[in-house]
This record gives C-alpha cells, structure tokens and sequence, in this order.
C-alpha cells in the first residue's frame, strides 16, 4: 500500500519532467510503473523519492557554527589586550606619581 503511494508520487514527479537515474544517467522522464516495483528501465537499478538538506544548507549552518567559535577567539583576544594595555597604563600612572 505504501510502496503504491510512493510508486505513484514517483510517476507524478517524473511526468513531464526530465529526471536522470542516478546510477546509469537515463532519463526517467514520463515513466510509470503501474503496480511494478520503481526500477530504471536502463540499468534495473530500484528508484525512489525521498527528501533531502541540501547540501548549501548544511554549509550555511557550518559557517554560522565556525563563526561563532572565532567570536569567542576574538573576544578572549580582546580581553587579554585589554588586560595588557591596563597593566601597562597602571604601571606608568605608579612611575608618574613617583610610588
Ligand atoms: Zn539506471
């Protein structure tokens, strides 16, 4: 029963549009199955159609990701200067009041 659903959601992707097997590149275009398996009349490789991330969008979410771990360089970077520059602005204030 699921197997039909699937067979039939299948030929209505494939009807009018060209669509190559991904194992042997044939046209798939305009194809139906009936109540046969899904299969590439070319190479007898079984199709399906599934949902997929495109792969853009796991990119996107890695950038996102990296930049995020380079903020928090940055701000420990900017933190340690800060430090740096402190101790040094104290450390002349000490020798101009002569303490
Ligand atoms: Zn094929």
């Amino acid at each position: 029963m699921k197997d039909r659903k699937a067979s039939q959601l299948l030929e209505s992707f494939l009807d009018g549009r060209s669509a190559p097997c991904p194992d042997c590149g044939y046209d798939l275009r305009d194809l139906e199955f009936g109540d046969e398996r899904p299969i590439c009349p070319e190479c007898g490789g079984q199709i399906r159609i599934e949902v997929r991330l495109l792969k853009d969008h796991w990119n996107l979410r890695e950038r996102k990701r990296r930049r995020g771990g380079s903020l928090v360089v940055k701000i420990v970077i900017a933190v340690f200067v800060a430090f740096i520059l402190l101790t040094i602005l104290a450390n002349v204030a000490l020798m101009l009041t002569g303490r």
